[in-house]
């Protein structure tokens, strides 16, 4: 197994198109954390380098040299910054799996999809969006799109380049300036972003990035009054406090946050399929993706066959480095989230779960560096155990019982959170009439995960609040106007002359 070594990269922040260190001289190590290299050095903005940002924002969005631009004219920037990910395909992949510790194999798919987002932005803002209404009166009415002025984005650290995308190609396309804040633990791929950005000559001003504590550069974007929109890609709980903080101007906002996803299998699923979906909706990134089935409910009569299956399987999965080609599931981004999730592992079993697999950190087998955690699987769990209501983000799935229909969407639904789930049944008409009833945004019929650009992505309930993605994604960063124009210029008459 090699490991790739590169130099210690001194990253920047990058606002008004100047590279800038901190006046903070505050530096945070970056942690390869298959390795636990330091692979980055990251400033750390202050509250006032961010409100520098955001006036930089603000004055490029008025100036119009941007906002002003044809449709045609932006997504010819997009598409240079679509082709240049894509020449830097290798180096981003790379860079991800040693900033975030993902398999390389599942980096290489968000880099093309992060191309391919900026894409899909490009074309989709270039169709026609005007409406006009046949209303009484000489009057046309008609409807015009805007960008909503200065947008905040603030993302996780689980797809550190993808999420960026999701919130900077849409923000850009529809003519908006942004202020974009990256993870504290993954900002290299971002880093590399912001100088594509540059390289594709997007006027300076209109991309800022600023890197940082959340409480200080993300609660100063989400509390400024000169910052339009604030999309936020998180917790639940860190989403809760951006919503109060976007009350002071009531200014939009755009919450995609955790979740605690069902993945219901039926007895007349295909039992083989069933299992591997089972497999890969949780250890996927390390279980490490909001949208996880971290909740798979089987029904009473293949239980113990899915469970003996599911265990066999889940033993047989080879962790280790990003890098490694032998790997089948990657690191844990930090020693912090590591921590988190092995603390959540002895609640399982403090509250009478059976550990059926799993359970512990890896420090075998080459591990002794780097944050693994094998995958962990609890059976005999009831609902109200904390391990089946709160999100663990990690590599831990409970497997639920289910007797009949009727529970398994009630079991299904028994969550705060609404952002995934699953259905697995041979039974087309109850696989839909069951997905349906699944209080969730994301869904999947006898399949897990995949999504697509065109498709629309957010949560019910406490998982968010707004859709990225598809023709959604540009309706939020999208002012809607009416313009009512008089046909027949005299006086209305109404008030005597
Ligand atoms: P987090 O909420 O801790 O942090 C997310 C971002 O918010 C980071 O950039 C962080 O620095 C910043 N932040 C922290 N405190 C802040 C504050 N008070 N004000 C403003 N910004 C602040 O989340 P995380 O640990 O980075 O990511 C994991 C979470 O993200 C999980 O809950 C996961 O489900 C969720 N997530 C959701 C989606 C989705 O599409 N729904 C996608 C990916 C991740």
């Amino acid at each position: 197994m090699t490991i790739l070594k590169t130099a210690v990269l001194d990253l920047k922040n990058y606002i008004n198109g100047k590279w800038q260190t901190s006046s903070s001289n505050e530096v945070v190590p970056v942690i390869n954390p298959a390795t636990q290299e330091i692979i980055a050095r990251a400033p750390r903005a202050t509250m006032e380098e961010t409100e520098t940002a955001i006036s930089v924002a603000k004055a490029t969005f008025e100036s119009g040299v941007w906002s002003d631009l044809t449709a045609q004219e932006r997504a010819s920037y997009l598409f240079k910054i679509a082709d240049i990910i894509d020449e830097r395909a290798e180096e981003l992949t790379i860079l991800e799996t040693m900033d975030n510790g993902k398999l390389k194999a599942e980096a290489a798919f968000d880099i093309a999809d992060a191309a391919s987002c900026f894409r899909y932005y490009a074309g989709l803002v270039q169709h026609p969006d005007g409406e006009t209404y046949q209303v009484p009166g000489p009057v046309q009415a008609m409807v015009v799109r805007e960008p909503v002025g200065v947008a905040g984005l603030i993302v996780p650290w689980n797809f550190p380049l993808l999420m960026s995308v999701w919130k900077i190609a849409p923000a850009l396309a529809t003519g908006n300036t942004i202020v974009f804040k990256p993870a504290e633990v993954t900002p290299v791929t971002a880093t590399k972003l912001f100088e594509i950005i540059e390289e594709a000559g997007i006027p300076k001003g209109v991309a800022n990035m600023v890197m940082g504590r959340g409480t200080v550069v993300g609660q100063t974007i989400a509390e400024s009054k000169d910052v339009d929109i604030v999309s936020f890609t998180g917790s639940t709980d860190v989403g809760r406090s951006i919503m109060r903080a976007a009350a002071g101007n009531l200014k939009k906002i755009s919450l995609e946050l955790g979740g605690k996803s069902p993945n219901i299998v039926f007895a007349d699923a295909d039992l083989e399929t069933a299992v591997d979906y089972g497999l890969f909706g949780i250890f996927f990134g390390a279980g490490q993706v909001c949208s996880s089935g971290s909740r798979i409910l089987v029904e009473e009569s293949i239980h113990d066959e899915y469970v003996k299956r599911y265990v066999e399987r889940a033993k047989k999965i080879k962790v280790g480095p990003g890098l490694a080609s032998d790997s089948h599931m990657g690191a844990i981004v930090s020693e912090a989230q590591m921590n988190g999730i092995l603390k959540y592992i002895e609640i399982g079993k403090q509250e009478g779960a059976t550990l059926a697999a799993g359970g512990y950190r890896l420090v075998d087998d080459g591990l002794d560096k780097g944050f693994f955690i094998a995958p962990t699987v609890f059976t005999d769990v009831t609902a109200d155990m904390r391990i089946v209501q709160e999100e663990i983000f990690g590599p831990v799935v409970v497997i639920q019982k289910f007797k009949n229909e009727e529970e398994a969407i009630k079991l299904a639904n028994d969550t705060d959170y609404g952002l995934a789930g699953g259905v697995f049944s041979n039974d087309g008409a109850r696989a839909l009439r069951v997905i349906k009833k699944v209080r969730a945004g994301i869904t999947w019929v006898n399949d897990y995960h995949p999504t697509y650009v065109e498709a629309p992505w957010g949560g019910y309930k406490q998982s968010g609040i707004g859709r990225s993605l598809g023709k959604y994604g540009l309706d939020e960063y999208q002012e809607i106007k009416q313009i009512n124009i008089n046909l027949d210029v005299k006086p209305i008459g109404w008030f005597p002359n």
